[in-house]
C-alpha cells in the first residue's frame, strides 16, 4: 500500500442483547480513536445468526450509541452480506484451504476425550482431510452434511497490538476452525474477515476476549485480502466481584442506564477511564475524553468497576453543569425556573429528574411547618422589601437574628424547613429569590 489509508474501524456487537458498559468502552473507544484520526467508524451488526438476531436489540442498540453521542459514518447489516461470504468460501475451497467434515458433536467429543486420556491437547486432527472422494460420497448418502474448516498453516502468526505490544500465536496448536456450518451458515469469523477487507476497516478494536481469533483471521487476511488490518484488545470491565459482563445483565445494560436518567458522559468517562492509566473522573464532554485514550497505556489487566461509581460521576458531571447543556430537558420535566433555578439546585441532585422535587419546592405548596410564634413575628416583620435578591437572605437573618437572639442551627434549621419542608437542599439565599415574597410569607404564616 503506497497511498496512505483513510483510518475506518468498526464496532461489530451481534444484535442478540442489549449491550452493555462493556460494550460501551468497545464502542467509544472505536468512536474515539476514529474521530481522533478523522477517520470513520462503521457500525456493523454480526447478525448471521438469525435466529438469536433481533431486529430490535439492533435498534436499540443504535439508539445506544446515540445516546452516547456516536453517529456511525455508515451502518451494515451482515445478513444482508451473504453472497460475499459465499464468494470468499468458494475462493478458499478451491485453493484447498476450507474443507468438508462429516463428524458429529458426539464423535468429536469422544475424540477429545480419548486425546485428554493420552494427554494430548483437544485439537482437531484433521481427519477429513483424508477421506478419498468415495468416502465423502457414502457419508453423503447416509445423509451427512458437512461442515467446513479452515485449513491453518502451521506456523507462528505475529502481530503488534496496540495495546498488548508484540503478540504471537503458533497456529500448530490450534484446531481448524469450522468457518462454515452444515446448514449453511457462518460462524463469526469468515464474515467479519470479508466485511473488514471488504469495507477497507484499518484499526480492529476490541476486547481482549478476541485475541485468540486474531491469529486465524490474520491468515484469512492474507489470503483474502491485500494487507492486514491493525489490532487492538482492550482489556474487560467486570464488576465490583471481578465477575465479566454480560448481555444479560439487564441493570448494566445501556438501555437502563439511558432510560433510568443517567447522564451519557456519566457513562462514557466510566466506560473509557476505568482501567486506564487516568483517574476515573466526570468529563463534560467526547471530545475531552478522546484527548484523554492513549491505547498503548491501557492497563492489561480487567478493569474492574463499582456501579456506584456511575452515580457518583452522574451527580459531579451534573454539579458542574452549565445550564445550556440542560436547558431544554428542564423543559421537558415542566421547569420554567431558568438559569437561577439551575444554578440554585444542581449541587443538590444526583439525576436530572430529581430538579423537580426542588422544583416543587419553589412552586409550592410543601409541608407546613409551625415555628414558634415570638420567632414567627421577627421572621415576618423582617421581611426585606422586594426586588429580592442573594443577598436577600443575609439581610434578612441578620434581622431575625438581631430580634431574638438566635444564629446558628436554632437560627437556620426552622426557616428552612418552613421554607422548603425539608431539613436539607440547596442554599437557601439562592432559593429564597425563586420562592418570592409573597410564597414566603404564605409559608411563614401556614
Ligand atoms: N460480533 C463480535 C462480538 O460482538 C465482534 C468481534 C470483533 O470486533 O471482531 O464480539
Amino acid at each position: 500500500m503506497t497511498t496512505p489509508m483513510k483510518t475506518k474501524v468498526r464496532f461489530a456487537p451481534s444484535p442478540t442483547g442489549r449491550i452493555h458498559i462493556g460494550n460501551a468502552r468497545t464502542a467509544l473507544m472505536n468512536w474515539l480513536f476514529s474521530k481522533s484520526q478523522m477517520g470513520d467508524f462503521i457500525l456493523r451488526f454480526d447478525d448471521t445468526d438469525v435466529e438469536r438476531s433481533r431486529r430490535e436489540y439492533a435498534d436499540s442498540i443504535e439508539m445506544d450509541l446515540h445516546w452516547l453521542g456516536i453517529k456511525p459514518d455508515l451502518l451494515v447489516r451482515q445478513s444482508e452480506r451473504f453472497p460475499l461470504y459465499a464468494a470468499a468460501a468458494e475462493k478458499l475451497k478451491s485453493i484447498g484451504r476450507l474443507y468438508p467434515c462429516y463428524e458429529t458433536e458426539e464423535e468429536l467429543d469422544r475424540r477429545r476425550k480419548r486425546q485428554a486420556a493420552r494427554g494430548l491437547p483437544p485439537v482437531y486432527d484433521r481427519a477429513a482431510l483424508s477421506l478419498s472422494d468415495a468416502e465423502k460420497q457414502a457419508l453423503e448418502a447416509e445423509g451427512r452434511k458437512p461442515h467446513w474448516r479452515f485449513k491453518l498453516e502451521h506456523r507462528i502468526v505475529e502481530w503488534h497490538d496496540l495495546v498488548r505490544g508484540s503478540c504471537h500465536v503458533d497456529c500448530a496448536s490450534l484446531s481448524d476452525p469450522v468457518l462454515v456450518r452444515a446448514d449453511g451458515t457462518y460462524l463469526y469469523t469468515l464474515p467479519s474477515v470479508v466485511d473488514d477487507i471488504d469495507l477497507q476497516v484499518t484499526h480492529i478494536i476490541r476486547g481482549e476476549d478476541h485475541v485468540t481469533n486474531t491469529a486465524v483471521q490474520i491468515q484469512l487476511f492474507e489470503i483474502l485480502g491485500t494487507h492486514v488490518p491493525h489490532f487492538a484488545h482492550h482489556n474487560l470491565l467486570t464488576n465490583a466481584s471481578g465477575e465479566g459482563l454480560s448481555k444479560r445483565m439487564g441493570h448494566l445494560s445501556l438501555t437502563s442506564l439511558r432510560e433510568g436518567g443517567l447522564e451519557p458522559m456519566a457513562a462514557a468517562s466510566l466506560a473509557v477511564l476505568v482501567g486506564s492509566a487516568e483517574a476515573v473522573r466526570p468529563i463534560a464532554s467526547l471530545q475531552a475524553l478522546g484527548a484523554l485514550l492513549d491505547l498503548g497505556r491501557l492497563s492489561r489487566a480487567p478493569a474492574r468497576f463499582d456501579e456506584g461509581e456511575l452515580d457518583h460521576l452522574n451527580a459531579r458531571l451534573l454539579h458542574d453543569m452549565p445550564y445550556a447543556d440542560v436547558a431544554e430537558r428542564l423543559q421537558g420535566l415542566g421547569i420554567e425556573g431558568g438559569e437561577a433555578f439551575w444554578l440554585a439546585i444542581r449541587g443538590n441532585i444526583g439525576r436530572l429528574q430529581d430538579s423537580k422535587l426542588w422544583w416543587s419546592v419553589v412552586q409550592g405548596p410543601v409541608a407546613p411547618h409551625a415555628l414558634e410564634a415570638a420567632f414567627q413575628t421577627a421572621a415576618l416583620e423582617s421581611l426585606p422589601p422586594a426586588p429580592w435578591g442573594h443577598e436577600t437572605w443575609a439581610q434578612w437573618t441578620a434581622q431575625i437574628k438581631a430580634k431574638t437572639g438566635l444564629s446558628g442551627k436554632a437560627l437556620f434549621m426552622p426557616l428552612r424547613q418552613v421554607l422548603t419542608g425539608h431539613e436539607h437542599g440547596p442554599e437557601l439565599k439562592a432559593l429564597l429569590p425563586l420562592i418570592g415574597p409573597e410564597q414566603v410569607r404564605a409559608r411563614l404564616m401556614a
